[in-house]
C-alpha cells in the first residue's frame, strides 16, 4: 500500500473535503479520516491554533462552546483506502483482496480500477457495495467471505452490465441495486482506526443507496465564514457588557434610554445618534457618574479610554448605543446581525485598522479597515433607492466546517436540505469526556465593497408584494423571524440579493477578479424585521479573499470610485435576458423560490452565491 502524501491547499480542504470525504490519489480512492482518528492522533494540538470565531452552530446547547482552529500549513491528514472494491479489467473480475487470476500469473494490481460505486444513507453512513446481497440477496451460500465476483458487461446500461458469482453461477444487473434501497450497516469508515476492520453496527433506521463514489451529492460540506469584526467582548468594551444592567439602569433614570427599542432617546441622523448640545451634556454627566460607580467596585480596569469619550458626545452616544444593541451571539443570524452593525457603524464612523500580530513573524496583519473619507453617498440605484457605497480596504474572514452531509434519496424537506448534518467536530486530548469540539478553519485576508441605502426598502409593486406573501406565509409556518427559511424570502432580501448578483457580474469584468472568487453577504437588519415585518434595512457585502499573508490587489475598492456606471451597466443586464421571455415570466413560489432570474442573466458560481442561487429575481428591481 502506498503511504504517499498528496498535497492539497488548506482552503481546498476545508471547502471541499474533510473527514468522510473521499480522495482520489495515484493508488486509488482513499477516505479523509476523522478530525480525531485522521488528525489528533498526530501531533496537532487545536490549543495552539485557535482563531476565535463569534459562533459556531454545531450542538444546539452545547455545555463548552466549540471552537476553531487553523490548519497549520504543513499538516498530515490521515486517510485509508475506501472503497477497497476493484475491478480487474484483464479477467473482468471484481475483488477486495486482489484478482484471484492475476495473483495466479504474478502481476497483482496492474490493470485494476476502483470500483466506481459506494453505498451511501442520508444519516451520513456509508459502506461497499454489497456484492454478495446483490447476486445472493440474503442468503450467505459459501461463508460471510466471498472476496471475488465475476464482472459482465453485456452492454453500455446498469441494466446490462451483470455481477455472477464464481461458485454458484447466480447473477443479478448492477440497476438493481442502484435503482433500490438497501438496509443501512450504520458504518463511518472515517471512524475506524487505520488497519482495523470496518464497523456496522447496523442501528440506524433510513435506507441506503447506491452512489457513484465521485458524485457532489455524495458529501456537501457545511462551512461557516465569519468576517472579523471589531471585538465588542474584549479590553474595556468587556467591562461596559459586564456593567451593562447599570448602565441602562442609568440612562433610564435620566430618560435617555428607549428600552423597548433598544436605543438612545437622543436627536438622530440618518438613523444615529446625534445629541444637541443639551443632550450631550446630560449624557456625559450620566457616563461620567457610571464610569466613577464602576472604577469604585471593580479594580483593574483601565478607563481612561472610556473617559476620553466623554469628550465627544457624538462618539459617547454611537459608543454607548453600540454596546446596548450588542448581544452576544447565541444563532449564525446574531453574528450576521453583529456584523451588519459594525459595518453601518465603519459608514459613519469608520473602522480604526484592527490588527493582530502575525505569529512569530515580524510585523502585523490588519484584520479590517474602513476609512469614512472614502464613503460615498446618494448614489442612484434602483428603483430610485440612493445608494451608500464604503470601500472595506481590509478584511479578514475565518472559514469553518463543521460537518457535512450525504445528500442522498430525498426527504421532501421544502428547504432543499437532504441529508443529516454529521458533525466533524474532535475533542482533544482525543478521548476526554466533556470538553469543548474543535473545528477545522482557514483564514483569509482581503477587500471588499460595502453597498447598503440611504433608506428602509419598501415598495407597493406586485412583484414586491408576491414575494411579501410568501414572506409571511414561511414566517407564520416558522414562527422564527432569524430562520434563514424565513428572511429571505422577504421582498428586501431577494431586492437586494439580486442587486449583488448584477453587480457581481459586473464587478469581476472590471476588477480583475475571477466571477468565482468574488463572494457576497447580504443581510438585513433583524433587530428592526422583528419590529417592522413591512420594510427593513438591508445591505450586501461583496468581497474577495486570498489565503496569501498579503491578502488581494486592491482591484476591488478600486471600483469606488466608478461605481455610478458600474450600477448603470449591471442594471442594463438586468432589464435584458437573452431567455426571455421564458426568464421574465418565471414565476416563483415557496418550493421553487426563484423568479426572473437563469444562467443567461443572473445566476454565479456555486462558490460566489451563499444561497444557492435562489431567492433572485430581475423584476423586484425593475417594477417600481
Ligand atoms: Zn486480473
Ligand atoms: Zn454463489
Ligand atoms: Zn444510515
Ligand atoms: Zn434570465
Ligand atoms: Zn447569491
Amino acid at each position: 500500500m502506498s503511504r504517499k502524501k498528496q498535497n492539497v491547499r488548506l482552503s481546498n480542504f476545508i471547502l471541499q473535503l474533510g473527514p468522510g470525504a473521499i480522495v482520489e490519489t495515484p493508488g486509488g480512492p482513499r477516505i479523509v479520516l476523522s478530525t480525531d482518528t485522521g488528525l489528533f492522533q498526530g501531533e496537532v494540538n487545536p490549543h495552539e491554533l485557535e482563531v476565535e470565531v463569534p459562533y459556531l452552530s454545531t450542538d444546539p446547547d452545547p455545555k463548552t462552546p466549540p471552537a476553531a482552529f487553523l490548519l497549520p500549513p504543513e499538516v498530515t491528514w490521515r486517510t485509508r483506502p475506501f472503497p477497497v472494491w476493484k475491478l480487474c479489467t484483464e479477467h473482468w473480475i471484481l475483488h477486495a483482496r486482489g484478482c484471484p487470476k492475476c495473483t495466479h500469473e504474478g502481476r497483482a494490481g496492474s490493470r485494476e480500477q476502483a470500483i466506481r460505486f459506494v453505498m451511501a444513507c442520508p444519516a451520513g453512513h456509508l459502506d461497499e457495495v454489497n456484492w454478495s446481497r446483490l447476486v445472493h440477496g440474503r442468503s450467505w451460500p459459501h461463508g460471510e467471505v466471498q472476496e471475488h465476483y465475476l464482472w459482465k458487461p453485456r452492454g453500455p446500461r446498469l441494466a446490462q452490465t451483470y455481477a455472477a458469482c464464481p461458485v454458484c453461477g447466480k447473477e443479478a444487473p448492477l440497476s438493481k441495486a442502484y435503482y433500490g434501497e438497501h438496509e443501512c450497516t450504520g458504518r463511518f469508515p472515517e471512524n475506524e482506526e487505520p488497519g482495523a476492520g470496518p464497523g456496522r453496527p447496523r442501528d440506524c433506521n433510513q435506507k441506503m443507496r447506491m452512489i457513484q463514489r465521485q458524485a457532489v451529492n455524495l458529501r456537501i460540506p457545511e462551512v461557516q465564514t465569519f468576517l472579523t469584526v471589531p471585538p465588542m467582548e474584549a479590553g474595556e468594551y468587556r467591562m461596559l457588557q459586564l456593567e451593562r444592567e447599570k448602565l441602562e439602569f442609568a440612562l433610564d433614570l435620566a430618560e435617555l434610554y428607549d428600552r423597548t427599542e433598544g436605543k438612545l432617546s437622543v436627536t438622530r441622523s440618518h438613523g444615529r445618534p446625534a445629541p444637541e448640545p443639551g443632550e450631550g451634556e446630560k449624557l456625559r454627566k450620566v457616563f461620567e457618574k457610571f464610569l466613577d460607580d464602576v472604577e469604585s467596585r471593580r479594580r483593574g480596569w483601565d478607563l481612561e479610554g472610556l473617559r476620553k469619550l466623554t469628550e465627544d458626545p457624538v462618539a459617547l452616544a454611537g459608543t454607548i448605543e453600540r454596546v446596548l444593541r450588542y448581544r452576544r451571539p447565541s444563532s449564525p443570524q446574531e453574528a450576521w446581525q453583529n456584523e451588519f452593525l459594525e459595518l453601518m457603524r465603519g459608514v459613519d464612523e469608520g473602522i480604526p485598522p484592527l490588527r493582530r500580530k502575525r505569529g512569530t513573524r515580524a510585523g502585523t496583519t490588519t484584520l479590517i479597515e474602513m476609512d469614512p473619507s472614502e464613503v460615498r453617498r446618494g448614489i442612484p440605484g434602483p428603483g430610485g433607492v440612493r445608494l451608500v457605497v464604503a470601500p472595506v480596504q481590509r478584511l479578514h474572514t475565518v472559514t469553518v466546517q463543521i460537518g457535512y452531509r450525504r445528500a442522498v434519496g430525498s426527504t421532501g424537506d421544502p428547504s432543499g436540505v437532504v441529508g443529516t448534518l454529521v458533525d466533524t467536530g474532535a475533542v482533544w486530548p482525543p478521548g476526554t469526556s466533556g470538553a469543548k469540539r474543535w473545528y477545522p478553519a482557514y483564514e483569509s485576508l482581503g477587500e471588499g465593497l460595502f453597498i447598503t441605502a440611504d433608506e428602509d426598502l419598501k415598495f407597493q409593486n406586485p412583484r414586491w408584494m408576491k414575494w411579501m406573501k410568501l414572506y409571511k406565509e414561511a414566517l407564520q409556518k416558522s414562527g422564527n423571524v432569524l430562520d434563514q427559511d424565513v428572511y429571505r424570502f422577504h421582498p428586501a432580501f431577494v431586492w437586494w440579493h439580486t442587486f449583488s448578483h448584477l453587480l457581481l457580474r459586473v464587478l469581476a469584468v472590471d476588477s480583475g477578479y475571477s466571477l468565482a472568487s468574488i463572494s457576497e453577504r447580504i443581510y438585513l437588519d433583524f433587530d428592526a424585521l422583528r419590529k417592522h415585518p413591512e420594510h427593513v434595512r438591508g445591505a450586501i457585502l461583496l468581497y474577495t479573499t486570498s489565503s496569501g499573508a498579503d491578502g488581494t490587489l486592491g482591484g476591488l475598492i478600486a471600483l469606488t470610485d466608478k461605481i455610478e456606471s458600474l450600477i448603470e451597466k449591471a442594471m442594463a443586464g438586468a432589464e435584458v435576458c437573452s431567455s426571455d421571455p421564458l426568464c421574465w415570466e418565471n414565476e416563483f413560489h415557496y418550493e421553487s423560490p426563484i423568479g426572473a432570474a437563469c444562467y443567461a442573466c443572473l445566476l454565479v458560481s456555486e462558490t460566489s452565491c451563499r444561497h444557492r442561487n435562489l431567492w433572485l429575481d430581475r423584476r423586484i428591481l425593475l417594477e417600481n
